[in-house]
C-alpha cells in the first residue's frame, strides 16, 4: 500500500506567509496541483517533513493578458485555464495548445505551468513554446523577488536554478508582433497519457515573406530544452515556405540532437521525428503566414 510518510501541512494564504514557511521550515516541498508531486510522495522518492500548499496565494492565482502588453499569469494557474483561455489561445497558441497536451483532463484540471516548469521533466511540455515567445518568470523569496528568462530556469533533468525559500510567482509573456508566428508540435506513442518522444517549438518573426529571424526549441532530446543554434542560421534571411531550406532547416535540427534510446522510443527514431516535426511546423508557419 502506498501510505504516505508523514509531513506537516501548511496552506498559506498570503504571499508573505508562504515565503515566511519556506525561509523558516527546512526540508519542505511545495505542493500546487501535485501531479507530479504526489506520486513522488506515494512512491517514497522524497520524503519531505513539511509540505506547503501555495494554490491559495492570489498573487499565483492572477490572470491579466491585455492588448499591447502581453500576459502575466500566476504560477498556480492550471494547464487546463491555459489550455481554454480564449485569449491565451488567441495570443499565445503554441503555449496554450501545449499546455492542453499534457496528460489528461483530470491531469490539467490540478496540474499548473509552474508545477510543469519546477518539475522540471526533460519531455515537459510547456518550456519549448514559452521558450519561443521569449517569456520570463518572477521568483520570489523573503526579501526580494528576480526576473529570469524561462530560458534559464531548467538546468537538467529535474534542476532547474530555484534557490532554497524560492517559489515561482508568475510567467510573463511580452506581447508578439503580428509578424511572429509560433507552432508547437509533439510525437507521442499514441493517442493516450504518454510522455513525448519529442516535442518541439518553432517561432519565425517575418519581414513580408523573408525569414527575419527564428528559433527552435526541442524537449526530450536532452536533459534539458534544447535551443537550436543552427536552425535560425539556416533559415536568416531566406522566403517563408521554400522547400529546399525547408530541408536544410530540418537536417540541421538533426545534427544537433543527440537523444538517448528508452522504452518510448530508440535515439535513432527520435532523430528522425526531429527532422519531421522541423518540416511540419515550418509548413504550418507558412501557411498561416500566406
Ligand atoms: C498521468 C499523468 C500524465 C502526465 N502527462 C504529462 C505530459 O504529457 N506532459 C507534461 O509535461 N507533464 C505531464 N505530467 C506531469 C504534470 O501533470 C505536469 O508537469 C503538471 O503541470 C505539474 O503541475 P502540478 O501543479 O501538479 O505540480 P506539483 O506536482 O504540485 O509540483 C511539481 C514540482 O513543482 C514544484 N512546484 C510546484 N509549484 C511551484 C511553485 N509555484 N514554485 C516553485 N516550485 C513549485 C513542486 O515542489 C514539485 O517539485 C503528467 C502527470 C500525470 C500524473
Amino acid at each position: 500500500m502506498n501510505i504516505l510518510t508523514p509531513f506537516e501541512y501548511y496552506r498559506p494564504e498570503t504571499l508573505d506567509e508562504a515565503l515566511e514557511l519556506l525561509a523558516t521550515k527546512e526540508d519542505y516541498k511545495i505542493l500546487a496541483g501535485g501531479t507530479d508531486l504526489m506520486i513522488q510522495l506515494k512512491e517514497k522518492m522524497i520524503h519531505p517533513a513539511n509540505i506547503i500548499d501555495v494554490t491559495q496565494i492570489p498573487e499565483l492565482n492572477e490572470f491579466a493578458i491585455k492588448d499591447g502588453e502581453g500576459a502575466v499569469i500566476g504560477g498556480c494557474t492550471t494547464d487546463a485555464f491555459c489550455e481554454f483561455s480564449k485569449e491565451l489561445r488567441d495570443k499565445y497558441p503554441a503555449f496554450s495548445i501545449a499546455a492542453g497536451e499534457i496528460g489528461g483532463p483530470q491531469v490539467r484540471e490540478m496540474g499548473t505551468i509552474a508545477g510543469n516548469l519546477a518539475n522540471s521533466g526533460p519531455s515537459a511540455e510547456t518550456p519549448s513554446s514559452l521558450i519561443c515567445y521569449d517569456a520570463k518568470m518572477t521568483l520570489a523569496k523573503k526579501g526580494g523577488e528576480r526576473v529570469v528568462d524561462v530560458k534559464d530556469f531548467i538546468t537538467g533533468n529535474r534542476r532547474n536554478i530555484l534557490e532554497e525559500g524560492e517559489l515561482i510567482k508568475n510567467i510573463i509573456l511580452p506581447e508578439p508582433a503580428a509578424t511572429t508566428h509560433v507552432k508547437y508540435g509533439y510525437v507521442a506513442m499514441r493517442r493516450m497519457m504518454e510522455i513525448d518522444i519529442v516535442n518541439m517549438s518553432i517561432r519565425v518573426d517575418l519581414d513580408g515573406d523573408t525569414i527575419k529571424d527564428a528559433k527552435c526549441v526541442m524537449g526530450s532530446v536532452a536533459i534539458r530544452p534544447l535551443i537550436s543554434e543552427k536552425v535560425p542560421e539556416v533559415l536568416k534571411g531566406t522566403k517563408i515556405g521554400d522547400e529546399a531550406v525547408i530541408a536544410k532547416a530540418a537536417e540541421a535540427a538533426q545534427s544537433e540532437v543527440h537523444p538517448i534510446s528508452d522504452i518510448r522510443a530508440t535515439a535513432e527514431y527520435r532523430v528522425d521525428v526531429v527532422g519531421a516535426l522541423v518540416r511540419k511546423l515550418l509548413r504550418e508557419i507558412a501557411a498561416e503566414a500566406k
